[in-house]
C-alpha cells in the first residue's frame, strides 16, 4: 500500500498525534494531539513532509496520487463544518499553513482565507450578515496570495510590501489609522487595486477557481521551505535542508467577524523571565497575523477577563490542560470567533536563557518533570545568557539623569547591549561584517531581516508585543531586544529616528550609539558601560551572596542535576592562575590544555625566548633558557597551587618560533643590544626562520626535537613545581602533553627527555610525584598509528583545531571566504572548526579511539580543541566514549550540561531498547535521540565501530521524583 499523504484533524479527534512531528511537522502534530485531547480546534487535515520531498523530487510538481486523497479529506471538513469549497451560498474557506519538524516560526508561509473570489465573497457576507467583514477577509486573502504564491514582493529594501502601500493609501484617503476602520466600499476597491497590482507587475490573473487556489498554494507552502529566510533559519540553527516542510489545510475561523470577536497569542509562562503567569497578547477584531506582524499594538491577556469572562476561563483551561499534558511551557495562538475560542496552534514555546533555566527548575520542584527532565530541557548554549552582563546601575542612572534617557519599550530580550544605530537588516550583517557593533531599529522587523538581526547585538522596534517577530527572534538568538517602543517614528529614506521625549523630539541618525537595556526597556542615548551578570558576580566578580541571587540559584541547582547525570569529566583550557580560578568557580575537574606558550608573553618573559630562540650556540641558548626556567617554574607552581589536587595538563612548547620574535624596529634593537650582535645579523636570523606554511612547518615536538633543551628546560620546570606544591601540602599529578605528534618515534624522542628530567628532579628533591606523559592526537597519521604511540603515550588529548585543519588540508586562518560559501551553499552543515565533522575528523577520532584503547585499555582521553565546549561536539565525545572535554573556562557550564545531556540521552536509548540494543546504538544502528538535533550524517558516520564506553557508562542517576 502506499503511504499515506494525509493525515486529518478536528471534531474531537484526529489520525495523527503529537509524536508524528517528523511527518506531519510540528504545527500539524500539535493540531492533531489538540484534537485528541478535547481542545477545541477548527477541523482540517496535514499533507506529510514525505510529500514536500516528492514535491521537489518531481521538480517542484504536486504528485498526482494527492488528488484523490485531497478531494477526500476536503469533504470530510465540509462534512464536520457544514460547508462547502467553493459553494458561493456557504463557502468553506481554507488556510494553507507551513509547518516543519521544528518550529521555524514566521520563516515559512502561510495563506489565509482561501477558496474566496467574488461569488462565494457574497456568500460569506450574507452568511455573516457582515460584508465589511467578508471583504476584509477577501482583500486580505488577495495580498497574501499574491506576495505567497505568486511573488509579488517589494522591488527595494527600502520599499515596502506593495499591498500595504495601496493599504496605506485607502486608509489616507479615508481618513482613518487602522485597518478595521476602513469601511466596506474602500475593501471592495482594495480587492479590485490589489487585483489589478498582480496583473499589472506579474502578468497574471488571480485564479478564482479556489481549487486551483488551493493546489497552488499548497505548492507555494513546500517551495517556502526554500525561501532566503527559511535557509537562513535552518543555517543559524543546524537544521538539515532535506526535512522539508509539511502543509496543514484548516478550516477557517475568523477574529476579524467585529467586536465580538478578536485573536491572539499567548504563552503559558512568561518566555522572556520564566515567571510563572499566562502571559500573552490579543486583538480585538483582527485576523492572526496582525499580532505576530506587530502592526497594531495589542492588548494583554489579563484584560481579556474584562472584555470576554467565558473566553478569559476557557482560555485559561487551555493553558493548564496544555501545560500539563505537554509538561512544558507552550507557545499558544487562538482566535475568538463570536464569543467562541478556537485554539490554532500549541507547540513548546521559546525561551530567553534566564527563562529556560527558571521554568526548567521550578517545573522539576513542582515535580511536573523530573530532574533529569529539567536537565534536557536547557539548551545548553542558553546558559550563556546567565553570563552576559547587564549596565551598570549607577552610569544608567547617572545617563538618565543626565538626559540621555529616551524612551521605554516592552523588555522582550533581557541584557545589555550598546551599538551604532542602523535601519536595515542588510546594514546591520554588512556593519557587523567591518567588526563595528549594531543595534538594528525598526518598525518592525520581519523574518527577512533573520541575518540582520542575527548580527546586531540588540534590536529595538517601535511596533509590536512580546509575541511579535523581533521578540520572538530575540528569545530564541538570545539577543537583546525592546519592543513595541511607541515613542519611535522612522524616517528609512533619510536614515534618521525620531524620539518622543519628555524634554522635546530627538533626532539620532544612522552611526549614533545607542544603548538599550533589555532588562528594564530602555534605550538610551550613547553608549554605557556594564556590569557582570548576577552568576557573573557570585562567581567570578564577587560581592554576591547566593543567598541574594536567585537567578544564581537556579543555575547552581540545574547543574548540580546534570553533573549527577554525566558520565563525561570537564576540564578547562588555562594557562593563568586567575584563569584557573574561573575554572574552578564553574566547575573544572582539571585543566584539559595549558598552552605553554602564552606564559612566554608576560613582561620580562619574551625578552631571554627571544634571546633563546636567535642563540647560535647551545651555551647561548642554555643561558637564554636558564633565564625562563624561574619564571616558567613560578607559573606552573600558581597553577597547581590554585588546581589544588586536580589533574593539570601541560602541553610542550608549540607554535612556530617565529611567532615569537619581534616584528617591529624597536624590538629588533632592543634583541640586538641583548645578544651582542648586529640588527642585520638579527633580522637575517627572523628571515630565516620566516616559513611559508608555518601551519605546518617547525611546531610543535617538531621544536623539541631539533632542540631538546627547550623540552628539558620545559620539564624541569615542570616537575620542580610540582615538588614545591608537593612541599606545600598540595597534591599534583602533572600530566605533560607533547604536541603534534605522527610518530610514536617522534613521542619517544620527547617523552624520553621529559623521563629522564623527572627522575633527575626527583632525585635531585629527595621526593616523587606522579606524573604521565602523553600526546596529542592531532594530524591524521598520528590518529592512524594511535595503537603504536599508545605503547609511548599515557593519554591522549583530541586537538580538534589541528585534526580539523589536517583532515581538510584547509587552514582555519585562511578559510573565511571558503567556509561562508560552504556553508551558504549546503556544502557543510555547520563550520568544521566549530563544531567536530564527525563523518571525517570524527572517524579518525574513533580510529584513534580504538587503537589507543586497544594497546592500552586504561588510556586517558580528552578533547582539548575549541570544539570541548560545544554541545554536539560534548555529545560525540560521550558516544565515542572519551574521559573528558576540555574548553574554555566560561564554556564549562555549557560543557556539563551538554555532557548531561548526552549521558541522559544515551541512558533513554538504552532503556528504550533494551540492552543489547544499546550496545547496537553506540556501534551505530540506531536512530540519533533527538530528531531536533539530529542530521543524517551522525546515523551514518556511527558505522565504524567504537569500543564499549568504559565502566561507569551505565551507571543510573538516583531514581527522582
Ligand atoms: P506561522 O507558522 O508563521 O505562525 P501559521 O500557520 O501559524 O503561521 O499562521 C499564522 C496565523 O494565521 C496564525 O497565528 C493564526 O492566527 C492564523 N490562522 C492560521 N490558520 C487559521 C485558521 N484556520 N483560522 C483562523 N486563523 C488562522
Ligand atoms: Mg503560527
Ligand atoms: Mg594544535
Amino acid at each position: 500500500m502506499a503511504a499515506k499523504r494525509i493525515y486529518a484533524f478536528g471534531g474531537g479527534r484526529a489520525e495523527g498525534n503529537k509524536d508524528m512531528k517528523d511527518l506531519l511537522g510540528g504545527k500539524g502534530a500539535g493540531l492533531a494531539e489538540m484534537s485528541n485531547i478535547g481542545i477545541p480546534v477548527p477541523p482540517g487535515f496535514t499533507i506529510t513532509t514525505e510529500v514536500c520531498a516528492e514535491y521537489y523530487k518531481a521538480g517542484q510538481k504536486l504528485p498526482k496520487a494527492l488528488e484523490p486523497e485531497l478531494k477526500a479529506a476536503l469533504r470530510k471538513v465540509e462534512a464536520l463544518t457544514g460547508k462547502g469549497f467553493g459553494d458561493p451560498s456557504d463557502p468553506l474557506l481554507v488556510s494553507v499553513r507551513s509547518g516543519a519538524r521544528a518550529s521555524m516560526p514566521g520563516m515559512m508561509d502561510t495563506v489565509l482565507n482561501l477558496g474566496l473570489n467574488d461569488a462565494t465573497v457574497a456568500g460569506l457576507a450574507a452568511r455573516a450578515s457582515n460584508p465589511r467583514f467578508a471583504w476584509d477577509s477577501y482583500r486580505r486573502f488577495v495580498a497574501m496570495f499574491g506576495d505567497v504564491v505568486l511573488g509579488l514582493k517589494p522591488e527595494r529594501k527600502e520599499d515596502r510590501d506593495p499591498f500595504e502601500v495601496i493599504l496605506d493609501a485607502k486608509k489616507h484617503a479615508h481618513g482613518v489609522k487602522y485597518d478595521k476602520d476602513l469601511p466596506v466600499e474602500a475593501l471592495r476597491e482594495l480587492v479590485a487595486e490589489f487585483k489589478a497590482e498582480i496583473r499589472r507587475r506579474k502578468g497574471v490573473e488571480f485564479p478564482e477557481a479556489p481549487y486551483e487556489q488551493l493546489l497552488a498554494a499548497i505548492g507555494a507552502v513546500f517551495r517556502s521551505w526554500n525561501n532566503d529566510r527559511a535557509i537562513a533559519y535552518r543555517q543559524l540553527n543546524g537544521i538539515p535542508a532535506e526535512w522539508g516542510t509539511a502543509v496543514s489545510v484548516q478550516s477557517m475561523v475568523f477574529g476579524n467577524m467585529g467586536d465580538d470577536s478578536g485573536t491572539g497569542v499567548a504563552f503559558t509562562r512568561n518566555p522572556a523571565t520564566g515567571e510563572d503567569e499566562f502571559y500573552g497578547e490579543f486583538l480585538v477584531n483582527a485576523q492572526g497575523e496582525d499580532v505576530v506582524a506587530g502592526i497594531r499594538t495589542p492588548q494583554k491577556i489579563s484584560e481579556l477577563k474584562e472584555r470576554w469572562p467565558e473566553v478569559a476561563r476557557q482560555l485559561e483551561d487551555a493553558r493548564e490542560t496544555l501545560e500539563r499534558h505537554y509538561r512544558d511551557m507552550q507557545d499558544i495562538e487562538f482566535t475568538i470567533e463570536r464569543g467562541r475560542l478556537y485554539l490554532l496552534q500549541t507547540r513548546s514555546g521559546k525561551r530567553t536563557g534566564l527563562a529556560a533555566v527558571r521554568i526548567a527548575v521550578e517545573m522539576a520542584e513542582e515535580r511536573l518533570i523530573g530532574r533529569d527532565e529539567a536537565v534536557l530541557r536547557v539548551e545548553p548554549e542558553a546558559l550563556n545568557h546567565l553570563l552576559r552582563p547587564v549596565f551598570d546601575a549607577e552610569a544608567k542612572a547617572a545617563a538618565v539623569k543626565g538626559g540621555r534617557g529616551l524612551a521605554k519599550g516592552l523588555p522582550a530580550g533581557p541584557g545589555a547591549a550598546s551599538g551604532k544605530l542602523v535601519f536595515f537588516a542588510q546594514d546591520a550583517a554588512a556593519w557587523h561584517a567591518r567588526g563595528e557593533p549594531v543595534i538594528l531599529a525598526r518598525h518592525e522587523t520581519s523574518p527577512e531581516d533573520i541575518r540582520g538581526m542575527a548580527a546586531a547585538e540588540g534590536f529595538l522596534t517601535a511596533f509590536g508585543g512580546m509575541t511579535s517577530h523581533a521578540a520572538l527572534v530575540a528569545r530564541q538568538m538570545g539577543k537583546v531586544a525592546i519592543v513595541g517602543c511607541g515613542a519611535l517614528e522612522f524616517d528609512y529614506h533619510a536614515r534618521t529616528m525620531t524620539v518622543e521625549t519628555a524634554g522635546g523630539a530627538k533626532v539620532l541618525k544612522e552611526g549614533d550609539w545607542l544603548s538599550i537595556d533589555g532588562t528594564a526597556g530602555e534605550v538610551i542615548e550613547g553608549r554605557l558601560d556594564t556590569r557582570p551578570s548576577e552568576v557573573m558576580a557570585v562567581l567570578v566578580e564577587g560581592g554576591l551572596e547566593p543567598k541574594d541571587a536567585p537567578t544564581y540559584q537556579r543555575f547552581a541547582k540545574l547543574l548540580s542535576w546534570a553533573d549527577a547525570a554525566r558520565r563525561l569529566r570537564v576540564r578547562a583550557n588555562a594557562d593563568q592562575p586567575d584563569q584557573a580560578r574561573v575554572a574552578v568557580a564553574f566547575g573544572a575537574q582539571g585543566i584539559g590544555l595549558c598552552r605553554t606558550e602564552h606564559m612566554f608573553f608576560g613582561e620580562g618573559k619574551i625578552g631571554p625566548m627571544r634571546e633563546m630562540i636567535v642563540a647560535e650556540t647551545h651555551e647561548d641558548r642554555r643561558k637564554a633558557l636558564a633565564k625562563l626556567l624561574p619564571v616558567q617554574r613560578e607559573d606552573f607552581r600558581g597553577l597547581f597551587l590554585e588546581m589544588a589536587g586536580r589533574p593539570v595538563t601541560i602541553r610542550t612548547l608549540d607554535p612556530p618560533l617565529h611567532e615569537f620574535l619581534p616584528h617591529e624596529e624597536q624590538g629588533i634593537a632592543q634583541l640586538a643590544r641583548d645578544t651582542g650582535r648586529t640588527v642585520e645579523e638579527i633580522r637575517a636570523q627572523i628571515a630565516d626562520l620566516v616559513e611559508s606554511n608555518p601551519m605546518l612547518g617547525h611546531r610543535g615536538c617538531r621544536l623539541g626535537i631539533s632542540h631538546p633543551e627547550i623540552t628539558e628546560m620545559q620539564a624541569r620546570a615542570i616537575f620542580e613545581a610540582a615538588c614545591d606544591a608537593a612541599e606545600q601540602g598540595v597534591k599534583v599529578e602533572p600530566e605533560v602533553m607533547i604536541p603534534l605528534v605522527a610518530s610514536v618515534k617522534e613521542l619517544d624522542d620527547q617523552a624520553g627527555v621529559v623521563r629522564r628530567v623527572a627522575e633527575d628532579v626527583f632525585a635531585r628533591r629527595g621526593r616523587k610525584v606522579r606524573y604521565l606523559v602523553g600526546t596529542m592526537i592531532e594530524v591524521p597519521r598520528g590518529a592512524l598509528t594511535a595503537a603504536e604511540i599508545a605503547r609511548t603515550a599515557e593519554f591522549f588529548s583530541f586537538g580538534t583545531n589541528d585534526l580539523t585543519q589536517t583532515t581538510f588540508g584547509l587552514s582555519r586562518d585562511d578559510t573565511g571566504p571558503v567556509l561562508q560559501t560552504y556553508l551558504a551553499k549546503e556544502i557543510l552543515p555547520v563550520d568544521p572548526f566549530v563544531s567536530v565533522d564527525q563523518d571525517g575528523v570524527g572517524a579518525l577520532m574513533k580510529i584513534a579511539v580504538a587503537g589507543g584503547r586497544a594497546t592500552r585499555p586504561g588510556l586517558k582521553l580528552g578533547i582539548c580543541g575549541e570544539h570541548g565546549g560545544d554541545p554536539a561536539s560534548v555529545e560525540f565525545c560521550h558516544r565515542i566514549g572519551l574521559d573528558y572535554v576540555s574548553c574554555s573556562p566560561y564554556r564549562l557550564p555549557i560543557a556539563r550540561l551538554a555532557a548531561a545531556q548526552a549521558a541522559l540521552r544515551e541512558r533513554a536509548q538504552e532503556s528504550k531498547a533494551g540492552d543489547g540494543s544499546a550496545k547496537r546504538a553506540r556501534n551505530g544502528k540506531a536512530k540519533p535521540a533527538r530528531a531536533a538535533k539530529a542530521s543524517p550524517r551522525r546515523a551514518r558516520n556511527a558505522a565504524i565501530a567504537v569500543p564499549r564506553a568504559r565502566k561507569g557508562a551505565g551507571r543510573r542517576p538516583r531514581a527522582r521524583a
